[in-house]
């Protein structure tokens, strides 16, 4: 251990609410607020915002978006080309309807200039080190960029940062993973693109194939920029490996298009402690010598990849479970499975349930019934003034199968940053805020708030 000496640290500005983390989820807390006329700063330790939707090449949320914030992007992304129609993918419990994957160059672009046109100020390249917590309510941010050590007031924090890093370090309790002695936890990945795929020949094969059961495979040559869906080959991959000698940690690959490119997901290392640089940097050397066997596999086993090559390697490991507050209620895999009505809902959701099972196995990707997630999941426990939003709620392991899709992401982030809004407006707590002016609030945004709500098509 080594003393650190004590500092003054600079204020660098003072905000209504700062959001931390400019990911899946950051980026819709930080419009949401900022379109109330909250003075938002949203900060991310990256160069661009997205975090996994974008960076992370994940680009397909495994659900409809059903109103709101997340439902206006997305049309705006395909207004712009960056997005497709919505498909039906076939599962073994029947179709899930799935907005269409999206660009991640266009969505970094349009989350940017949707941020920049509410008001929000975004600090890239800056890192979140810690909170500061005055008699158990958070008061702001220390940050850490070029610019050495800084401090961000705020009035309210909202954790983006999928792993409720601020939430833990201002004394929040939390669980890992199934919060069992076994902490077991989905594993994590890192997508890929293949250039120069023959999608049609793909999807004619596809079509024909008893090895790729869970698919979206669209009748028309267009529909495959952006609609084709393909999850299987595990007889194929068992065969690979068998005869070739190369060892991958995963049963199944999805493939994914869009714009024409083939997004790849399936590599895969278990057990991973994220917080250790050095096992963290391990998983990515992983996922390297996985990424060069799967695309050895798919150049000579899978009809249409006879001529792709590497296209690209997403810059960041993509990590699927990893701390869950516990807030003043936790939603739970029955709650998840659509079999409880919250009357504090802030969003419906209607994604898939979406495991990797944490000691292996295949994927269970199932259609469900929609679910409602309530307002009491934001707000951590112990802390004043602090919001959590993203994959990081609280949620049980079981429920995060479900709550950790995209789609949910973005409902909390909406609803996080509408509360954080209203607080600061009415000079009142984030947990004492009325739920119910939330609600009015989402639902004028069009947001769907309870399962019943939730279109049918
Ligand atoms: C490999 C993989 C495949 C998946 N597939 C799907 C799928 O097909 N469909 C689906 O719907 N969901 C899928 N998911 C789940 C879903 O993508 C994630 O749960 C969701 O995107 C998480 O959103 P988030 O905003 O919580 O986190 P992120 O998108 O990870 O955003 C967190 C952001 O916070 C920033 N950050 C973190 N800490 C700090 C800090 N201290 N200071 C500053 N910035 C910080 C990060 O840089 C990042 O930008 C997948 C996840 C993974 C990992």
């Amino acid at each position: 251990m080594i003393q650190e000496p004590s500092r003054h640290v600079p204020v660098l500005t003072e905000a209504d609410v700062v959001v931390v983390g400019g990911g899946t989820t950051g980026p819709i807390a930080a419009i949401a607020a900022a379109r109330r006329g909250s003075k938002v700063v949203l900060i991310e330790r990256f160069g661009s915002l997205g975090g996994i939707l974008t960076l992370g090449l994940n680009t397909k949320p495994s659900g409809a978006l059903i109103g709101g914030i997340p439902l206006e992007i997305w049309n705006l992304a395909r207004a712009a080309g960056g997005a497709g129609d919505d498909y039906m993918a076939t599962t073994k419990t029947g179709g899930v309807r799935i907005a269409s994957p999206t660009d991640p160059e266009i969505m970094k672009m349009l989350l940017t200039r949707l941020c920049v046109e509410a008001g929000v100020q975004i600090l890239f390249e800056t890192f979140v080190s810690s909170p500061h917590v005055e008699d158990g309510t958070v008061k702001g941010v220390f940050v850490e960029s070029k610019a050495g050590r800084q401090f961000v007031a705020a009035k309210v924090l909202i954790d983006c940062s999928a792993d409720a890093d601020m939430a833990a370090k201002a004394g929040a309790p939390f669980v890992m993973g199934s919060g069992d002695a076994e902490a077991r936890m989905q594993p994590v990945s890192m997508y890929f693109i293949m250039k120069n795929v023959d999608l049609v020949r793909l999807a004619d094969w596809a079509r024909d194939c008893d090895d790729v059961p869970a698919r979206a495979i669209p009748g028309d040559r267009e529909g495959l920029a952006y609609g084709l869906w393909l999850t299987g080959f595990n007889g194929m991959l068992r065969r690979f490996q068998d005869e070739t000698g190369v060892k991958l940690q995963r049963d199944n690959i999805t493939l994914k298009t869009a714009d024409g490119q083939m997004y790849v997901n399936a590599t895969r290392v278990l057990g991973v402690n994220v917080f250790s640089p050095a096992e963290f940097t391990g998983a990515i050397l992983e996922c390297y010598r996985q990424i060069e066997g799967v695309c050895r596999f798919l150049r000579e086993r899978v009809p249409g990849f006879e001529e792709a090559r590497l296209g690209q390697v997403s810059p960041i490991l993509g990590v699927r479970e990893t701390r869950h507050i516990e807030g003043e209620y936790t939603l739970t895999g029955a709650d998840s499975r659509g079999e409880t009505h919250f009357e504090d809902s802030i969003g419906a959701d209607a994604s898939a349930l979406d495991i990797h099972d944490p000691k292996g196995g295949d994927v269970d990707f199932q259609s469900m019934p929609p679910y409602e997630i309530p307002y009491r999941c934001l707000l951590p426990r112990k802390v004043e003034q602090l919001l959590v939003a993203g994959r990081c709620i609280s949620a049980d392991h079981d429920a995060h199968a479900r709550s950790r899709n995209m789609p949910a992401c973005m409902a909390t982030g909406q609803a996080a940053g509408v509360a954080a809004a209203i607080a600061v407006e009415t000079g009142v707590s984030v947990r004492k805020v009325p739920v119910v002016q939330v609600q009015q609030a989402l639902q004028a945004l069009g947001m769907p708030l309870f399962a019943r709500d939730v279109p049918q098509r």
